[in-house]
Formats: structure tokens, C-alpha cells, sequence
């Protein structure tokens, strides 16, 4: 009998559907429309850090306040911006050296274990993409094998829950995500030290989850990074 295996389909029709995103849409800077680029230099070296209290627990490269960092990770996120991805990379992995440096120091780091906060198959299948998945993605092709290495498949958001960002309230955030992640392969991340990874946190509260999630799993150190906070 005739059936279709939607994984291979939509892997099919990615480059179609990505060529014709950006037909309609060409590629242009997100700060100043230069074209062809997704985020131009000029723009990017004047990005401002995030503002000191902001979530400490979560190290990020900027302020979600700013206007240009907001538009990038919306077309990261919902308008099929994956080009966006190595650019915003390339800045999380200048941040997330020096804290890898001085993690080594203090705490004995080595070997740590990349984990991009996952989609639920409901909102991957929707997307297309996990944009936290493309930066991990972007940031190993970086580091050549030098820190860390990736894990796509250990980390699974069991409960599709409403996104985050259509509840403002900090306490409901929390309860939003509460348990819905699920550790596959727990050997894998038994003692290891982890680098959680995501595009943006507001509250930290889903890093926060994934992290209670991977450390009831044994995991032993974490470093949470984002792009904006
Ligand atoms: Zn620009």
C-alpha cells in the first residue's frame, strides 16, 4: 500500500519552501535593510548586552529589550529566518567562551554536553525547525570538537504547552512549563556537565524546567545560555 513518510516529504520541501520564503521575502538586515544579509556587522558590533539584573542565572549576548535584537529572533523564530541562526552563533559562541574558560578553572569543566531546548513534535512539525536546534547546530560546526559536543535527541518536551511568550504573568510562566520535559537515554547525562541552549528567556522559567528535568537525571553542572534576555 501507498504511504507517505511525512519526515522524508517535508525534508523534501524544505529548500522549496525556504527558496520561496525568500523570493517573496528577499533577505535583508534586520537593523538597517542592507540586502542579502539577515544581520550586517555594523549592526550587530552596536547590539547592547542585557541589563545587569536580568535573570542572572542565564547567561546572554543581548537585551531582548532592544528593538533589532526582538526582530531578529522573531525571524529566526516565525519567519523561516534560519540564515539568522550562524550570525547569532557566531556571538554566543565569543560570550560562551570566556564562561567556559573560567567553568574549567573553578568547577573542573571539561567534555560538556550541548543541549538545545526542544520543541514539542507538535510545534516542530508546524515550524519546520527548532531554532535553539540550528544555533546548537551552528555553534558545534564552530567549535570543531574543542568544548563540547551536541545531543539533540536526550532532551523531549513531553506536553505541548502554550508558548511562553503569549503569558506575561512570571508565575503562570512557571506553571506553564512545569513538567513538561523528559529525559531519553538518561545514561548519557548521568555526571555530565550541560550547556542548555535556547533562543530567548524572559523569566528563565523553561530553562529552568529543562535544567530540574536533566538534573533529576543526574546531570551535574549547568550553564544556561541564550541570545537575548
Ligand atoms: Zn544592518
Amino acid at each position: 500500500m501507498f504511504s507517505v513518510d511525512l519526515k522524508k516529504l517535508t525534508d523534501l520541501l524544505q529548500p522549496l519552501s525556504f527558496l520561496l520564503s525568500n523570493t517573496l521575502y528577499p533577505i535583508s538586515c534586520v537593523g538597517c535593510g542592507e540586502k542579502e544579509v539577515g544581520l550586517c556587522a555594523k549592526c550587530l558590533v552596536v547590539l547592547p548586552p542585557p541589563d545587569f539584573k536580568q535573570e542572572e542565572e542565564v547567561v546572554a549576548v543581548f537585551s531582548y529589550q532592544n528593538k533589532i535584537v526582538k526582530r531578529a529572533i522573531w525571524k529566526l523564530k516565525y519567519r523561516n529566518g534560519r540564515y539568522l541562526a550562524p550570525i547569532l552563533a557566531e556571538a554566543l559562541y565569543e560570550r560562551l567562551l570566556p564562561e567556559l574558560a573560567d567553568l574549567k578553572l573553578l568547577k573542573n569543566w571539561s567534555d560538556a554536553v550541548l543541549i538545545p531546548v526542544p520543541l514539542s513534535t507538535k510545534r516542530f512539525k508546524k515550524r519546520g525547525y527548532n531554532q535553539a536546534e540550528l544555533l546548537a547546530e551552528a555553534l558545534i560546526e564552530k567549535d570543531a570538537g574543542e568544548n563540547f559536543t551536541l545531543k539533540k535527541d536526550i532532551l523531549l518536551r513531553a506536553i505541548d504547552t502554550p508558548p511562553q511568550a503569549e503569558i506575561k504573568n512570571k508565575g503562570e510562566r512557571k506553571n506553564n512549563v512545569r513538567g513538561c520535559f523528559a529525559v531519553k537515554n538518561k545514561e548519557l547525562v548521568r555526571g555530565k556537565n550541560i550547556i542548555l541552549i535556547d533562543d530567548v528567556s524572559t523569566t528563565g522559567a523553561t530553562l529552568h524546567e529543562a535544567e530540574k528535568a536533566l538534573k533529576k537525571s543526574g546531570a551535574r553542572n549547568f550553564l544556561k545560555i541564550t541570545v537575548a534576555k
